[in-house]
């Protein structure tokens, strides 16, 4: 752990609830092997109202900047004096860079995912059709990163189809020569989720315990990347039905590190300094060994 002196800088996050994020063991392991006189803290802020008074601190206080988590990627991107066009068209902002007093929004799960892809399962995107169970911020981001890596199609599968579709139309004069499409539950979800070559679960289904899958077992099948964003459980329902099924399973521990890695190389500027992913990723398999070993593992 970094000696806090009164040259420290400070990083954190923001969002509701946080007493549960990981995020601060994962920057601090970083920071303290980057060499870096910072430390990340919890930001907890229980009102959206509340997010302007926390902009304005972001904005006279040392901070390099923060990462942002639910339920304010959205509204904290309005409070950013620039954003990044991914972050814009995704309409989230997971990293908020603080320049000079103004606050620059980024969102890094996108690289986050297919960092995550290609380390995890040595996947690559050009060509291929991908199937996305979900239509909120981070599936926004999954569709647009995606279509940045040249897929061939992108399926946006809903519980609410009319969010999907919405998403769909949103993106697509983003998305190059990448298809984009929102297919109806039922005939059509199936047909999209048995064609893809990748599936990502893109919502909350799969952390709770007693949870089903999204997608019935036999949708699935070997040759498919199937990768869930939820990093705890580690193996969730969907992962190890697709396990099952032979298809190669990617949890979303690889992306939370790549997200968190990206975010510390854009507020360490022009240094070129890689965040070590290697000792983020065993800070975060610690500090969640230590969690369900804990006393109450189901509570959170
Ligand atoms: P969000 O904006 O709230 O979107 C949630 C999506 O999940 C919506 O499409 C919603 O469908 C769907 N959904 C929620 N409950 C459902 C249910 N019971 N059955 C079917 N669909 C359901 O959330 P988000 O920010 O996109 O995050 C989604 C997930 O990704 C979260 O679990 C988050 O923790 C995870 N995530 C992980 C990382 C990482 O680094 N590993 C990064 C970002 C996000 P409706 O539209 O029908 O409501």
């Amino acid at each position: 752990m970094t000696t806090i002196s009164g040259r420290t800088l400070l990083a954190g996050i923001t969002g509701a609830p946080l007493s549960h994020s990981l995020s601060p063991v994962m920057h601090n392991a970083a920071y303290a092997e980057m060499g870096l006189d910072w430390v990340y803290v919890p930001l907890g802020v229980e009102r959206v109202g509340d997010l302007p008074a926390l902009a304005e601190a972001l904005r006279v206080l040392p901070f390099v900047g923060i990462n942002v988590t639910m339920p304010y990627k959205a509204a904290m991107l309005e409070l950013c004096d620039e954003v990044a066009t991914f972050a814009d068209v995704a309409g989230a902002v997971n990293t908020i860079h603080v320049v000079e007093g103004r606050l620059v929004g980024y969102n890094t799960d996108g690289r986050g995912l297919v960092d995550s892809l290609a380390e995890g399962a040595g996947f690559q995107a050009a060509g291929r059709r991908v199937a996305i169970l979900g239509a909120g911020g981070a599936a926004a981001a999954a569709v647009l990163a995606l279509a940045l890596e040249d897929a061939a199609a992108v399926s946006v599968v809903n519980r609410t189809p009319q969010r999907a579709a919405e998403l769909v139309e949103r993106l697509a004069p983003h998305a190059r020569g990448t298809v984009l499409e929102a297919p109806e539950p039922g005939a059509q979800a199936e047909s999209a989720v048995r064609s893809a070559d990748l599936v990502v679960n893109a919502t909350p289904v799969g952390m709770r315990p007693g949870d089903a899958t999204l997608v019935p077992a036999e949708w699935l099948h070997g040759g498919q990347v199937v990768a869930d964003m939820i990093y705890r459980p580690a193996i969730t329902p969907l992962l190890a039905v697709a396990t099952a099924a032979g298809a190669h399973a990617v949890g979303g521990l690889g992306m939370l590190v790549a997200q968190g890695a990206v975010s510390i190389e854009i507020w360490n500027g022009d240094s070129q300094q890689a965040a070590p992913r290697e000792t983020m990723r065993a800070a975060m398999s610690r500090a969640l060994a230590e969690r369900d070993a804990g006393p109450d593992p189901a509570r959170d």
